[in-house]
């Protein structure tokens, strides 16, 4: 275990870059806004070019020794990473409710899952092709390290995803920049930080700002890789930027979850189930659920269990079920989806076009019932406490208006028939299917989206081959030389 790992040598309240091994201030700041209070929290780095010009020099400079650091010697020290990451777990815990509004069990759920996830991901290895061994000649394909790659974080997870692109990246040999997101900036910052005492300088470092140093760093000459994660436009702009350098781009994208849900299924036992598959997190996550196609033949006794389920959520800050919706900009988009709805005179299942009151970006939450298949709260990412329902009785049909959108992410089938229930799964279009569960993502298994919803994929095995170059490596053993 590391020294820091059993010692706590640092405050939660002081918010620097990490350079070259360094906290680093900048000549301006910002601060973000706890989003139950509304309350200015902690100022962190507004990051300009300068900034960013000297973290890729670091960058550059570690590569060298880092890239040819043995890949158990980088397990040990990212496993050292995940247990400094449990010394601070309180910490980490207060800060998350504070920048991300998450209520304790969900922020709870989110630091575990930062060191847990990254201790799962030192047990896989990249992969070596031996495609010739024979006496004349031996031919290998492996994998070697990009060189420089940058992570970009969105709000919704900002500490568990910060860490994601730190392992995968550090495993894969690379250095890393990480650029979190200025709504929720503060946990990335500070895991960087703490991996200062571990890793050599310039390994992992972060540079925070706002949205203008994203291009900044897609176009940079000397980074080589962007996993980035966040909306489709956002992707789009990406993968531009990224194209004048002929980055590798790793896109994780928006989504827009179906779920079909069989006849057959006990409604009781499943209802709560997806409620809370579309309500976690506020509906603030990429795999969440934000389409139900229940079949007509249960479709009553589902809405009823459903709403019950959705209605036994407690909202508000701390110890509670759901927090609020994480800034101002997304409040509004999902009050306007609210609005529209009402506006075309759609039926709420629960909750009125009324935004919950008072301090904080609440809003209740929110059931649609059997909207028009073309009304924004179903053909839209909600990305808030708001879900449609909608019945089905023709299984090719409900196939087909699942499959009818740009976005291919996850998606669910629940039935007791799991015969018929995996017929269909087989027909959606997305990155995951699940069969009687839902957002199972697993660090074992590749995920990413089809469609607009990606490009590459995080996890397992062919996650970490993202972050590499394939090197073909032959040798011919009866040559004249
Ligand atoms: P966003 O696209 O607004 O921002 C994501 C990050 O990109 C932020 O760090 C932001 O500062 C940065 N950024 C903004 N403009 C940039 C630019 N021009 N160049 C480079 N970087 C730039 O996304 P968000 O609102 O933070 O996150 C919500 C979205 O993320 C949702 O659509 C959600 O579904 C998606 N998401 C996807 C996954 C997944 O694994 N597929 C996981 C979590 C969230």
């Amino acid at each position: 275990m590391s020294p820091s790992a059993t010692s706590k040598p640092f405050n939660f309240t002081e918010f620097g870059n990490v350079i070259d091994g360094k906290v680093t201030k900048t000549e301006k700041t910002r601060s973000g806004i706890n989003p139950s209070t509304l309350e200015p929290l902690y100022d962190h780095p507004l990051s300009t070019a300068k900034e960013i010009d000297d973290a890729v020099d670091a960058a550059r400079r570690a590569f060298s020794s880092w890239s040819k650091t043995p890949i158990e010697k980088r397990k040990e020290l990212l496993n050292a990473f995940a247990d400094a990451i449990d010394n601070y777990f309180d910490e980490f815990v207060e800060l998350l409710i504070k920048e991300q509004g998450k209520p304790l069990n969900l922020a709870k759920f989110e630091v575990q899952l930062a060191s847990k996830e990254t201790r799962e991901t030192t047990k896989l290895d990249l992969p070596k092709y031996v495609i010739y061994d024979t006496p004349e000649k031996y031919t290998e394909t492996r994998h070697t390290p990009l060189g420089v790659v940058c992570g970009i974080v969105p709000w919704n997870f900002p500490l568990a995803m910060a860490t994601s692109k730190i392992v995968v990246a550090l495993l894969a040999g690379n250095c890393v920049i990480i650029k979190p997101s200025p709504f929720t900036p503060y946990c990335g910052i500070k895991v960087v930080e703490l991996g200062q005492s571990i890793f050599p300088p310039g390994v992992i470092q972060v540079v925070s700002g706002e949205d203008n140093i994203g291009p900044m760093l897609t176009s940079h000459p000397g980074i080589d890789g962007i996993s980035f994660t966040g909306s489709i436009a956002t992707g789009k702009k990406v993968m531009q930027s990224a194209s004048g350098t002929l980055k590798k781009v790793v896109l994780e994208l928006g989504g827009n979850d179906p779920t079909i849900i069989l006849p057959d299924v006990d409604v009781s036992a499943v209802a709560p189930q997806i409620a809370t598959c579309a309500f976690l997190n506020s509906g603030q996550v990429c795999v969440a659920i934000k389409r139900i196609y229940v079949h007509e033949d249960i479709y009553p006794q589902f809405r009823e269990a459903f709403v019950a389920a959705a209605k036994a959520a407690k909202v508000g800050d701390g110890f509670t079920d759901l927090g609020p919706v994480q800034n101002k900009m997304q409040y509004e988009r999902v009050k306007g989806i609210i609005a529209d709805s009402a506006s075309a005179g759609q039926k709420f299942a629960l909750g009125d076009e009324k935004i919950s009151s008072g301090k904080g970006y609440y809003i209740n939450r929110t059931v649609i019932d059997n909207p028009p298949d073309i009304s924004r709260v179903v053909a839209e990412e909600q990305f808030g406490p708001i879900v449609p329902l909608l019945t089905w009785r023709d299984e090719e049909d409900v196939i087909a208006r699942v499959n009818d959108t740009h976005f291919g992410l996850g998606a669910s089938v629940w039935g007791k028939d799991v015969d018929r229930a995996i017929r269909i799964g087989n027909q959606i279009e997305a990155g995951s299917i699940w069969i009687n569960h839902h957002m199972g993502v697993d660090k074992m298994a590749p995920f990413g989206g089809h469609k607009l919803s990606g490009v590459g994929v995080a996890n397992g095995v062919l996650g970490l081959v993202e972050l590499t170059n394939v090197q073909t490596f032959q040798v011919q053993r009866n040559g004249n030389v």
